[in-house]
């Protein structure tokens, strides 16, 4: 598959008073059309902030200080904000955990809608709301004629998380990027909505970028997955590889700490101790201090992203194995 987005040593660091806050220190991925790419990871292991940095909506003091996001031959991080204004909405959309965050409280749901289109599309003012009531049905709103009169504080969190997906579906983007879109729900709901952007996707061709912790999530929508930590990507692998031979010390806690129907379990394993703060991230490799394999020169020296067999990649020094793929058992 093409690729549709490409992130190519992307930095986007916080100049706070502390010091500097290196929250994405260097991340490559691809995604391709038609794909659904998951960015997993820990809070604070940078993946919003990547994904933030795609739509170029990064929070003050945070900029992009290096790197390249390419779509579509234009490189997000240098084009004039004017040109990313069209870009958002019309090409990228974003969805968030908390719906709320991006809806207007004083205006009705038909009017949110109704701007986005004007604004993308020109639409007069009756169209766009025509439009938001067919956009409600398509993500099975009912009774949509009436709800785009509704205020957002009347409708549910997963009626909201709804809406967020319609308004972001209103021009067709290319790429979804969805920011952990299902966390705050119940799980009934969590399964609609999953169900909803798969179905958007096979309709529309849409290329989904999800960001999440939830690694029941990726196995029910990813094809690829990119795992992330202390800013960096530490394994990437198709859906299947990651979860039946994940290669990075990582990857493998996360899925030991997933219950499990078959092998019961008094306790669920974790990881020990807490993800690094930004601003006082570890020399070498950045997982060494909760890393059961840590060795000496892990504490020094930088593992790169090792190239493993059928596209998979580990930033640890396991997987180099004397030039032998070294994945870990599972
Ligand atoms: Fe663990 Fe060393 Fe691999 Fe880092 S490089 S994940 S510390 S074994």
């Amino acid at each position: 598959m093409e690729p549709l987005l490409s992130i190519n040593g992307l930095k986007t660091h916080f100049f706070t008073s502390e010091g500097v806050v290196r929250s994405v220190d260097g991340v490559d991925l691809t995604i391709r059309r038609g794909e659904t790419l998951g960015v997993v990871g820990e809070s604070g292991c940078g993946k919003s902030v990547t994904a933030l940095s795609v739509m170029r909506l990064i929070p003050s003091p945070g900029r992009i200080v290096e790197g390249a996001i390419i779509f579509k031959n234009s490189d997000l991080a240098k084009v004039p904000e004017k040109e990313m204004r069209d870009i958002r909405g019309n090409e990228i959309a974003m969805i968030f955990q908390d719906p709320m965050t991006s809806l207007n409280p004083v205006y009705t749901i038909g009017m949110q809608i109704a701007e986005t289109i004007r604004l993308h599309k020109g639409f007069d003012k009756k169209k766009g709301i025509q439009r938001a009531v067919e956009l409600l049905r398509q993500v099975g709103i009912p009774r949509a004629e009436q709800i785009v009169d509704e205020y957002p504080h009347r409708l549910s969190g997963g009626m909201r998380q709804r809406v967020m997906i319609a308004m972001a579906m209103a021009c067709d983007p290319k790429l979804l990027i969805a920011d952990e879109p299902t966390t705050a729900l119940d799980v009934t709901i969590q399964a609609q909505i999953l169900d909803l952007m798969r179905a958007l996707k096979k309709e529309h061709g849409t290329s989904i970028l999800m960001i999440t912790h939830d690694l029941g999530v990726v196995a029910e929508m990813c094809d690829r997955v990119v795992v992330m930590y202390g800013g960096k990507v530490v394994e990437q692998a198709d859906v299947e590889t990651l979860f039946e031979h994940p290669a990075h010390p990582y990857t493998r806690g996360l899925l030991q700490s997933i219950p499990s129907l078959e092998e019961e379990k008094e306790w669920l394993d974790s990881i020990p101790g807490n993800v690094p703060i930004p601003s006082e991230m570890p020399e070498g490799c950045k997982f060494a201090p909760r890393c059961p394999h840590a060795m000496d020169r892990c504490h020094i020296e930088e593992p790169p992203l090792y190239e493993l067999a059928g596209g998979q990649k580990s930033r640890c020094f396991l997987a180099a194995g004397e030039g032998t793929l070294c994945r870990m058992s599972y």
